[in-house]
């Protein structure tokens, strides 16, 4: 059994510095626990889902297909990322649609919250490269966007700073853990890794190309409403510009023809300057999922899990690891989030 309330300086073993551990590890080490992080990779992170990831911080657009409960968790992250790295970008983000999905543009407006709609004129003075692209737009004016290969490894130093300890190269079990130090807390986040321990966690594959370019600035993440996916296209530093995402049920890694088609024809009908970037990359990562497709705390024979982040590692992480410390240090249950064995 689990003892739930823990003394501030009590050690904590993490396994994953992807978004989920890393968002465990800080608020863990800033409530004053010894804090160690275990990540099997080095600190480039290539072999996390992370890595991959567009890093929109959107509660109200993946309302459209989420459950309510990725809204909450993910407002809530919004107030922890603003309180923790307040540089995040809060730019918003746009949703626009070509004429011949305009019932699909209507459906997602009716389906969402948090937003306004833009004519032509006011689009292309929030974003001038989108000028006479759209007839008009719907602005999200709270959400975020973090640039994944940037903020993974800004994290990793918030928790240094907070006393934690980061081995990369650190391939470990719960089980090596434990006979090391019988009172440490384990919190497995590893991702698809965890799939040894719980078979029902499928990879779902999300493809992505990085294009770079000077001809066209985009000041936040803009969503082109695609009947299969959600298509997007979102600046990053240096000119890049990632394209995401497809949503595969197959477990391959690489982007397949018709992918990379679709991707990169839905980025040059945004704006024709596109057939002129450079192709930067081409990957994918595998989403972890449950088979509903929701986030999940376990605690189970002495461990906490968190797992299932899906669509969502970097929009629900920050609220998953509130809602783990609190377990721990006052025993509180989110019913919705966490299963106790
Ligand atoms: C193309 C794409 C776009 C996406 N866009 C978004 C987006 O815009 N917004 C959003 O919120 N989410 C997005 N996601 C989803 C998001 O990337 C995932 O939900 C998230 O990365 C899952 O994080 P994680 O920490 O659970 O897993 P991971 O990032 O995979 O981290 C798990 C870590 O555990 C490590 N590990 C495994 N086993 C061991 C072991 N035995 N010992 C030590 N370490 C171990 C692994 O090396 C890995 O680094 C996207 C995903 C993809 C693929």
């Amino acid at each position: 059994m689990l003892q739930t309330t823990k003394r501030p300086d009590s050690p904590v073993s993490i396994i994953g510095a992807g978004i989920a551990g890393a968002w465990q590890a800080l608020l863990f080490a800033q409530a004053g626990h010894a804090v160690t992080l275990h990540e099997r990779s080095d600190a480039g992170m290539t072999d996390a889902t992370s890595h991959w990831a567009g890093g929109m911080l959107a509660p109200y657009c993946e309302a459209e297909v989420a459950e309510p409960i990725i809204s909450r968790l993910g407002l809530r992250s919004l107030d922890i990322w603003r309180r923790e790295l307040p540089d995040t970008p809060f730019n918003g983000s746009l949703v626009v649609a070509h004429p011949r999905e305009r019932n699909d543009f209507e459906r997602f407006a009716r389906m969402t919250e948090g937003h306004r709609r833009l004519d032509a004129a006011a689009l292309a003075e929030l974003e001038p490269s989108l000028e006479g692209r759209f007839r008009d737009a719907l602005f999200f004016p709270t959400e975020g966007h973090v640039e994944p290969r940037r903020v993974l490894p800004k994290l990793h130093e918030r928790i240094r700073a907070a006393g934690g300890t980061i081995k990369f190269g650190s391939d470990v079990t719960a089980q090596d853990l434990a006979n090391l130090n019988p009172k440490s807390l384990v919190i497995d986040c590893r991702g698809l890794g965890a799939r040894d321990e719980q078979p029902e966690l499928r990879g779902v594959k999300g493809e992505m190309i990085l294009i770079e370019t000077s001809e066209v600035q985009l000041s936040r993440p803009v969503r082109l409403i695609h009947p299969r996916w959600p298509l997007y296209v979102i600046p990053r530093e240096d000119n890049l510009f990632m394209l995401g995402a497809t949503s595969i049920e197959a477990e391959d890694t690489g982007v397949s023809v018709r992918s990379a088609l679709e991707l990169l024809g839905a980025a040059y009908t945004v704006h024709p300057a596109f057939g002129e970037a450079h192709i930067v990359e081409f990957g994918s990562g595998l989403r972890p999922a449950y088979p509903d497709n929701l986030p999940r705390i376990g605690v189970r024979d002495g461990k906490i899990s968190v797992n299932g982040l899906y669509r969502h590692g970097f929009l629900i992480a920050p609220a998953l690891a509130e809602l783990t410390l609190n377990f721990v240090e006052r025993g509180q249950i989110d019913n919705e989030v966490m299963q106790c064995a």
